[in-house]
This record gives structure tokens, sequence and C-alpha cells, in this order.
């Protein structure tokens, strides 16, 4: 294909499966304030609980609905608070909590073939991440091949908004066309980029059917079909 110099990549359930590591990265989150806390604090603490929390947390606060580390902090402190917790003791536990479900959550194992593609990506073309989660990919082996990462939490709006893809551009320095964004996400991806006028693939692992007229420039199931769209 003519005319592509950079790609930009969709991280979670593009390059790796994600709830496997986030449900590992809760898991240890749990384990480790059960060690800090009173038993009667963390007695009632399961999945579902904590993220009834949170979704009582999003409601009251909906400008965090895009900030996955303030959301997760927030959460904990409120459920701490509810338990009795001063404001400061919940403050420390929530930072102490989120910094053991952060490490554990960049433990990711990405998709069969994903490191040799981008290895052999990076060789022509320059690449970005644009991830509305808080993966920390330029620490992870696989960020070697990245030129950099933007994360939703640091931009006022999430993908599809137009910001993030913008400032992709910019650093990138290149021009919508010559740039292409691949993705698992129809709504965030593949329209957010093609608005501003980039290039576009769906990666459609699941060979799910698409939901409504968007369509994406291509249709991929394996990262690795890229070396051969792009040759
Ligand atoms: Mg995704």
């Amino acid at each position: 294909m003519k005319g592509v110099r950079a790609l930009t990549f969709d991280l979670d359930n593009t390059l790796w499966e994600t709830d496997v590591s986030i449900l590992r990265a809760e898991d240890a989150m749990a384990r480790h304030l059960r060690t800090l806390t009173p038993a009667r604090w963390m007695a009632e603490f399961t999945l579902e609980t904590f993220h009834e929390v949170r979704k009582e947390v999003i409601k009251e606060q909906p400008h965090i609905s895009h900030n996955l580390t303030t959301i997760r902090k927030e959460t904990l402190k409120r459920w701490f608070e509810n338990r009795g917790a001063t404001n400061a003791v919940a403050e420390d536990l929530a930072n102490e909590g989120f910094q053991v479900f952060y490490e554990e959550r960049q433990n990711v194992t990405p998709y069969p073939g994903t490191v040799a593609t981008l290895s052999g990506l990076s060789k022509n073309f320059k690449l970005a991440a644009i991830t509305n989660g808080n993966a920390d990919l330029m620490a992870m082996q696989i960020g070697r091949y990245f030129q950099f990462s933007l994360q939703s939490q640091h931009f006022p709006e999430p993908k599809p908004a137009p910001v993030m893809f913008e400032e992709a551009l910019k650093r990138l320095k290149v021009d919508p066309h010559e740039c292409m964004h691949v993705g698992d996400d129809i709504e965030h991806d593949v329209m957010g980029a093609q608005q501003v006028g980039m290039k576009t693939v769906w990666f459609n692992m699941h060979s799910r059917s698409p939901k409504g007229d968007t369509l994406a420039d291509y249709v991929i199931t394996d990262l690795r079909e890229l070396l051969r769209l792009l040759k």
C-alpha cells in the first residue's frame, strides 16, 4: 500500500487480551490489601462488590470516567471510607492498592505473532500507541518498537474524540492520510480515526459482525496480516 508512513495502535484487546491481566491484577490488589487492613474492611470485598462501588463513583463524578487510574483510586478510597477508615488512611490504602494493581496489570502476553509483526513494521514505519486504558506500553519489552504511547488519562477526552489522534499525528509528523490506525473497537478506534481522516484497520480477532455501517478500510483477524497489507 502506497502513502502510509506511520501506524497507530490501540493496545487493550488489540496487542493482547486485557481481561486476563486485569483479573489477575485485581486479585493481587485484594490479596495485598488484606494484609494491610483490619479483616472486616476486606470481608465483603469481591469483584462484584468492588464494581458496584465503582459504578457509584463514576455516576457521581462522570468527568473522571476516562481516567481509569483516578477511577480505581477513588473507588478504593470510597470502599475504605464506607468501612470507617479516615480520609487519610483510605487515601493511603487506595494508593498502595493501586500500585499493586498497576504493576500486575502491565504483565500482559501479546497475541501470537504480535512481537514479530511490530518488529517487522517498525523497520519501515513509525509506530505509536493510543489507548483509553492505563497500560504502560513504554515500560514493556514491546515498547521498544514504538515512538510513544498516548493514554487518555492525560487528555481531556478519550477515543473516539479527535484530540488523541490529532496529537499522535502531530508528534509523528505525518498527515492523516499517511497514518493508519489499528484497533479492535469500531466506535473508539475505527470511527474515531476515520473522523480525523486516518486510514483504518479493524482488528476483528473474534470475527464479530460489525454493528452499524461504519466500515474500516481493512478488516483483519490476525495482526500478522498487516505485514502483507503494507508490503
Ligand atoms: Mg481495545
